[in-house]
């Protein structure tokens, strides 16, 4: 029986998961066109960028196939040519297919903001977190002391959960480097009215006034206008810093506008009660307009339900609906504390943050068997270096 081609565009969250359930099915032939080498395992990276090892935030996608049949190409996926059931891709040629899954998740939005692109940083990948962290302490062995402002915008959980581990790690840099500890001024801007805009309103203010506790300021309803090299326009007057982190804007992967997909109000594509967009194409994770696209725990989940519908259609059974899952929001604050979120139970404090460990160790593991999660994992304990530029 001809093995049933089934081509996965994305090596990230979803993409992984459909092409690791769907490879235990000798009925299908896999193929996973990632433009990375390595899954991006976004939840540590604000871990990384504040001198955590490197190894928490990414996975090699070799490591992760090596036991399996699933065919890894790098490349981009470009253009999907619909009638001949094609892909075009860059660095892989053409792709045919008889299933298509897409989960290319989504790309930093400056919104047009001028000189934001050109100087400010990011966290969305290691090679981001790791530019960062150097110009933090390339600036403090230049200058004997911290930066005026370390301004992050965006009162998201990324921005959150790096502001709450920024001041502790620039202690940490000046106290190895002999330089008189100053206090290092860390701002958290956001244009709404509160941080962590979509969570409860008791969860915003515990996490401020946990930022407060750890020595940030919290600044709300501020707009940023632009930036140069040295200061960031907000509400009309100038912010003096070399360090903006941007953790704002995302938009979706313009792969899906380029092609002719539909999209939703939501800047989302529009899939139907079993995420399928055509008879034979798929949308999982942050690019599908579902009820709590945009996490982790979802992109996971619409891989998992994928992957059972296709075994269940190869079966001649008719495939399942889909059921939206409440996702687990675990929010990360400085050192140990977090805040967590599951329909009406909200916790913060020292309980969540336990919580958080232990999803993180399991999120690890539903990629990796135990032992490699666990080691992983134990890495969080570790510091990459103790400097960064000197390697003292
Ligand atoms: C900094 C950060 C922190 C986060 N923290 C958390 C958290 O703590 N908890 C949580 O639940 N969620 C968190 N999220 C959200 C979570 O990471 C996403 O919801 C999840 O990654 C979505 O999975 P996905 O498979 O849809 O997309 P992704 O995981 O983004 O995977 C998309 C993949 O497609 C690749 N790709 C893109 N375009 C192409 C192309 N044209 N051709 C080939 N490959 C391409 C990308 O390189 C990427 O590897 C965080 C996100 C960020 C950015």
């Amino acid at each position: 029986m001809r093995k049933r081609k089934v081509l996965i565009l994305g090596g990230g969250f979803a993409g992984i998961k459909a092409a690791q359930d769907l490879s235990t099915d000798r009925r299908f032939d896999i193929t996973l066109v990632s433009e990375e080498d390595h899954f991006r395992f976004y939840p540590a990276l604000y871990h990384t960028a504040t001198g955590g090892a490197r190894k928490l935030s990414q996975i090699s996608l070799s490591e992760l196939f090596s036991k399996t049949s699933v065919r890894v190409l790098r490349a981009r996926a470009e253009t999907v040519h619909r009638t001949t059931k094609t892909v075009h891709t860059k660095g892989a040629g053409t792709i045919s297919y008889d299933t298509l899954l897409i989960a290319l998740g989504m790309t930093t939005n400056y919104f047009g903001i001028p000189g934001l692109e050109q100087y400010s940083y990011g966290i969305k990948s290691v090679d981001e977190a790791e530019r960062f962290k150097k110009h933090l302490h390339d600036q403090i062995l230049r200058d004997k002391k911290p930066d005026l402002h370390y301004v992050i915008v965006g009162g998201g959980p990324t921005g959150v959960e790096l502001a709450g581990m920024l001041p502790s790690y620039l202690s940490q840099i000046m106290k190895h480097h002999g330089i008189k500890h100053k206090r290092a001024h860390v701002e958290l801007i956001e244009a709404a009215p509160r941080i962590l805009p979509r969570l409860p309103k008791d969860v915003s203010k515990a996490t401020a006034r946990q930022l407060r506790k750890l020595g940030v300021a919290v600044r709300t309803n501020q707009k940023v206008e632009a930036e140069t090299a040295d200061a960031l326009m907000i509400n009309g007057k100038p912010l003096k810093s070399h360090t903006v982190v941007w953790t704002a804007g995302v938009a979706c992967n313009s792969f899906f506008l380029q092609n002719n997909f539909t999209m939703s109000e939501h800047h989302k594509v529009v899939v139907n009660n079993y995420l399928q967009v055509e008879g034979n194409i798929y949308v999982m994770g942050d690019n599908a307009d579902t009820p709590y696209s945009g996490v982790a725990q979802t992109a996971l989940y619409d891989a998992r339900f994928v992957a059972r519908n296709l075994k269940l259609i190869a079966s001649g059974r008719p495939p399942k609906q889909y059921k939206p899952k409440l996702p687990l929001y675990v929010t990360p604050t400085g050192p140990g504390w977090a805040t967590l979120v599951w329909g009406k139970l909200h916790l913060h404090g020292w309980l969540a943050g336990a919580v958080r460990k232990l999803a993180d160790l399991i999120a690890y593991h539903d990629y990796q068997p135990w032992w490699s999660a666990s080691k992983r994992w134990l890495a969080e304990e570790a510091h990459e270096e103790p400097c960064f530029m000197c390697n003292d």
